[in-house]
This record gives C-alpha cells, structure tokens and sequence, in this order.
C-alpha cells in the first residue's frame, strides 16, 4: 500500500489536477494498492482565512469577492477538468461554496472568528480539492471516492493545532479505508483537517496536509508515504534563496525532521513522527517531473561521504536576552524564563546560555515579542528591582540559520567551518546553538544578512 500525497500546486489547476490523476492511474496500472491525500488548490487556505477575518471585521464587499474568486476557481476548474462528468461533481461544489457563504455571514453577525470557525472555513478548500481530485480519477477510468478527514483522522478539540488521537485514527482510517482499496476503489481523502470525537472538524495546523498523509499510513501500515510537491525532492536549501540547491537522493528520519523544524517548508515538521514510530519510508517527489526519483527519507543513510546535507531559515523571529549578573549560580532561573514564555502560549526554536552564565538568550516569533517581553519582565519582576536581572530586552527581526546533517555530530571541525563561511561573509552572529540531536546547528543573524549566511553556508555543502 503507498500513500500519495498532492499539495497545493499539484492540485492548483486543472492541469495540475489531470497530472495528479495521470500519477495515481500510472501507479494502479503498475500494481499498487493507493490511499490518496490531497491539499487544498494552492493559495485557497490562505483566502478562506482572509475572507473568515474580513467577515469578523465587518469587510463585506471584501468578503463578498473572496468568496466569489473562491467558487469561480472551483467552479471554472471543474468544469475544464471533468468535460464528461462536472454535473456529477459540481453539486457537491456548489453544496460546500454554500456551507462557505453560510460560515462568513455567520462570523459577519458575530463580529469575531472563533478558532472553531476559523477551521471550519479553512476545512473547506480540502473539502472542496478532494472532489475535483477524485472527480479526475474517475474521469480516468479508475474508481474513486472522496473521504473527508472527519471520517478517518480523530483529533483533540485544540483547533488550528489539532493534536491526533492515534489509536482512534488507526481504528477509523483502517475501518473507512482499507474496505474500499479492497473493492478496487481509490480513496482520496483530504488533508489538513480531522474530527473530535463529536464529529466537529479541525485543522493541525497550516502546512499539516503532510502530516495527515503519514498518520494516515501509519494508520493502515503503509509500505511508503509519497509526498507530491513542485520540486524534485527534498533540496539542500530553498531553491528561492539559492537557485542552485540540489535535490538529496537520500536522508535521515533526523536530518529531515531537523530540516522541516528549521524551516524547509517542503515538508510539515510532524510528519516524520508517524513515519518513525512505524518505520515507514517517506519520499518526497515533483508532480511536474514524475520521473525524477526525488528524496527517500529513511531510518540510517547508509553513511554515505556528506558531513552537511542542507542549510534553512526561520524568518521573522526576534531574539530575547535576559541579562544579568545576579543570575549568576542561581537555580531555576532558566526554568522560571522558559516557563513565563510557555504561559504565552509561545513556542520556542533555539534557546542558547553563554557559559557565564550571565545571560540567557532565545528566539521567539516577532509576532509574540511584546507578550513574552511582558510575561518575563512580570514574572522577573522581583529579579529586576533588586539588579539581580539587569536587562529583558528583544532584538528585532533576526533570522536563525541552521545548518543540517548527520555529519555534525562526527566530523570534527565541522562548527568551525560553518562559522569561518559566516564570517568571512563578513556577516555577524549574535547566538549559537547545537540541536539537541547533534545533527543541527543554528545560527542567529540580523534579517538583512540572513540570505548571503545562507548561501555561505550552502557553498560548504
Ligand atoms: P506543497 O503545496 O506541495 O505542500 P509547499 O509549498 O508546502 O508545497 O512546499 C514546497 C516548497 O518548499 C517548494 O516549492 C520550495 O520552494 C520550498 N522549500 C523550502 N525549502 C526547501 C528545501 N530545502 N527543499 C525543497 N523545497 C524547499
Ligand atoms: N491547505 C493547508 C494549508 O495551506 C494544508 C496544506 O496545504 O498542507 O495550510
Ligand atoms: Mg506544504
């Protein structure tokens, strides 16, 4: 059993869909048994939610031409792709575009858009993709049929960051199914969203479309997840930063996982976790060049000769220094910090302590510097009127760049390469960190500078 999973641009048009559709009849035609999960059509996500915040700001017109750009893309779509079917599909559309107008006059009348809404709304370009997807196999001649992640992918009630219930999803996706690839049918279900036990739907978060394709095949035992996107494969950097990026034949469960936390935005971070627990392959694959092998993410690498595989960036961070003397020998003062921003709600990707111990520094979103400047200076409050604590303070808009690779942990000297490439890009670095794996290291640079420390760096690859 393979899963397939197609993102955005893979199903972003109608002749991305009928590419798609022409994959999954090849891949039958060879013989595999396939489960299919699909995204919404690229930049869909994206304007549902603007439409759900210009609802709850009263934008109507706004609202109005969203919602119509939405139904004509989706409606144009259909009709192009399925010359010979679209009245078969096309109400289903039209049913859903109606749960849509219905949810943004809703939140319009309230005047807010509550975290369920907003994952109602968001639910609706998968719940709207998987048709058309479907539609397309179908329209190939194959068996098809359009499941909803409700269905098969039970999560808590934490909307926009759902959290899976893993035992239930394998109880349901294998029950849902696992019958229909019997029969010869092709599911295709949609990703990014899931159920509460209710039946109330929820979203796991933006990106999450390949994480509902590995608890999928985690579900069902899959022999291999395929994630279809628009490059060859899992590249040593972003190919936008640097063009000359190369696509990996083959890497750790680690290196990936570290690459998608860091910031390759090829695959969601909770991806590998599934795919680990089971020991399932992951390959990463371009719809638009399908004979290209692309990435296998595996388990061990077979060693293979490259110390560093792959460079990213997290952008539009901040980094929050805590300084003082007075912190000096003193216990719990790390926990204290870490705790006051984990009480914001705010989650943190590098944390670095210089040896003196007289400062503490990490990096959080720029979107939640003022709370977590405010939470630590309230919680240190006592810190700060005594001296202990000199300073809280937040430098604006740096970025981190991680370096990635198995190799890290050793090959000597590999550290030091990194920082001498830095530096002598004449590019500064205001903090360091070695991934608690061993296999990353991240570097904070001024936003300006972060995409030449890239290419710096990619040019040791
Ligand atoms: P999809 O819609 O298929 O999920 P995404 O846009 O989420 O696709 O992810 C694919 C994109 O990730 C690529 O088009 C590429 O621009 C970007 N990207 C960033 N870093 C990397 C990397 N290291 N390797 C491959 N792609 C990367
Ligand atoms: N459509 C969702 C998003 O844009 C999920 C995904 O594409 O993976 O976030
Ligand atoms: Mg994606």
């Amino acid at each position: 059993m393979l899963v397939l999973k197609f993102g955005g641009t893979s199903v972003g048009s109608t002749e991305a869909i009928q590419q798609a559709a022409a994959i999954v009849a090849d891949l039958r035609a060879a013989g595999h048994d396939l489960l299919v999960v699909t995204s919404a059509m690229s930049g869909v996500t994206d304007l549902l939610l603007a439409a759900a915040h210009a609802a709850a700001n009263g934008r109507s017109s706004d609202v109005l031409n969203m919602a119509a750009g939405i139904r004509a893309r989706h409606v144009d779509t259909c009709r192009a792709l399925l010359p010979a079917t679209a009245t078969a599909t096309e109400p289903g559309l039209l049913a859903r575009l109606g749960d849509l107008d219905r949810l943004l006059e809703a939140v319009g009348v309230v005047g807010e858009a509550s975290p369920r809404a907003l994952d109602a709304i968001a639910s609706l370009g998968e719940r709207l993709s998987v048709l058309l997807l479907s539609g397309a196999i179908r329209e190939r001649g194959l068996a098809s049929a359009a499941i909803d992640g409700t269905e098969v992918v039970r999560t808590d009630a934490a909307f926009q960051a759902a959290v899976p219930d893993l035992a239930a999803t394998r109880d349901l996706a294998s029950a849902r199914l696992l019958p229909l690839c019997a029969e010869g049918v092709v599911p295709v279900v949609t990703g990014f969203i899931g159920g509460t036990a209710e039946g109330v739907v929820t979203t796991l978060g933006r990106g999450g479309s390949d994480y509902s394709a590995a608890l999928i095949g985690a579900a069902v035992d899959a022999d291999e997840v395929w994630i279809y996107t628009d490059v060859d494969g899992v590249l040593t950097a972003d190919p936008r930063v640097v063009p000359e990026a190369r696509s990996l034949d083959r890497l750790s469960y680690l290196e990936m996982s570290e690459l998608a936390y860091f910031g390759a935005k090829v695959v969601h971070p909770k991806t590998l976790l599934p795919a680990i627990e089971r020991g399932i392959p992951l390959r990463i694959r371009n719809t638009f060049n399908p004979a290209h092998p692309g990435s296998t993410v595996l388990a061990a690498t077979n060693g293979g000769s490259h110390t560093l595989r792959g460079v990213t960036a997290i952008e539009r961070q901040c980094l929050v220094t805590i300084e003082g003397s007075g912190m000096l020998g003193v216990p719990g003062i790390a926990a204290r910090a870490f705790g006051a921003v984990a009480a914001t709600g705010t989650s943190v990707p590098m944390i670095s302590q210089s040896s003196s111990e007289q400062n503490i520094c990490f990096v959080v979103p720029s979107t939640a510097r003022d709370r977590v400047v405010a939470a630590l200076t309230d919680a240190f409050d006592r810190e700060l009127t005594r001296r202990d604590i000199e300073r809280i303070w937040a430098e604006a808009d740096v970025v981190v760049v991680t370096a990635v690779g198995d190799g890290l942990r050793r090959t000597p000297g590999v550290a030091g390469r990194i920082l001498g490439a830095v530096g002598a890009a004449g590019i500064n670095v205001t903090a360091i960190a070695m991934g608690s794996s061993e296999c990353s290291l991240s570097l904070v640079v001024d936003a300006a500078h972060a995409r030449d420390a890239v290419r710096a760096i990619h040019t040791l690859l």
